[in-house]
């Protein structure tokens, strides 16, 4: 039986995760729950690079590799294309895709965090859905601003910032709330797809506020890629009965 390893650390890597037997191993990097309910191994933490995970492949008897993490973990994404390549073992990929801008959207495409800063400056009351990524700058908030961070990590803030530890999907009632508690005035996103984070796109259509969004990183083109993970699992049924 061809042994899989699925590389993890999202929504629908989990949902692919619950339809793997024992055989098989989910892998995390350890930055959020490790679920304990999955009948498939469950392994936390780095490979140490490429050549680790080209190694794990082979001394663990891989045969393919699926790699399901977020669409902005592109490290871990350039690895598993160059370790499948060094250890002949295929990958495959689920690519979750981009949302797309709708009408009467203001994007405002940026690159860089420094690009970020310089788009943020005419605003003052910016909403991070970015990840842990602004807890870094705490110290380097603009006097004219105060920032409302949405993320996964429990963080006091400052006089010039609440974070909100808070895990999606995440309602439009919950999000027109939270706009009007918070006073936004601008959302900072990646454009990470999917249904479970994209209402705070649909209040700010409403309410005529730009979005700052980071745009994607390159990924490597894979053998197979998906872009819904229930294609992705019924592939593997017929290859994994
Ligand atoms: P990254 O920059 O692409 O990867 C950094 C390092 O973390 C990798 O080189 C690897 O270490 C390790 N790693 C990442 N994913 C791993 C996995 N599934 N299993 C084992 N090791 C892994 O990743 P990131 O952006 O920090 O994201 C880390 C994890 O969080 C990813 O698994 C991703 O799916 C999830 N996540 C990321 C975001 C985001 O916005 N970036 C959002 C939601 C969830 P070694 O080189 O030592 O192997």
């Amino acid at each position: 039986m061809t042994r899989i390893l699925l590389l993890g650390g999202t929504g629908d890597a989990l949902q692919i995760a619950r339809q793997l037997g024992p055989v098989h191993v989910y892998s995390l990097a350890g930055l959020g729950k490790v679920p304990s309910d999955l009948a498939c191994a469950v392994r936390v933490g780095g490979f140490g690079g490429a050549e680790g995970l080209a190694r794990y492949l082979c001394d663990e008897c891989i045969g393919l590799l699926v790699d399901a993490t977020h669409p902005y973990a592109a490290q871990i994404s350039a690895n598993a294309f160059a370790a499948s390549r060094a250890a002949d073992v295929p990958c495959w990929a689920l690519r979750r895709p981009a949302w797309q801008p709708q009408k009467g959207d203001d994007w405002r495409m940026v690159d860089t965090w420094t690009e970020l800063i310089g788009a943020m400056e005419p605003f003052s009351r910016p909403l991070f859905t970015l990840g842990r990524e602004a807890l870094a700058h705490l110290d380097e908030i603009p006097a004219h601003q105060y920032w409302t961070v949405r993320c996964l990590d429990a963080h006091p803030g400052n006089a010039q910032a609440s974070i909100i530890d808070a895990r999606g999907p995440f309602t439009t009632e919950g999000e027109r709330a939270l706009f009007s508690a918070s006073q936004i005035d601008v959302v900072i996103s990646k454009n990470s797809g999917g249904s479970a984070t994209d209402a705070k796109l649909e209040v700010a259509r409403e309410r005529g506020l730009p979005v700052i969004m980071l745009r994607r990183p390159d990924l490597p083109s894979v053998e197979r890629e998906f872009t819904r993970p229930t294609d992705l699992v019924d592939v593997l049924r017929r290859l994994i009965p």
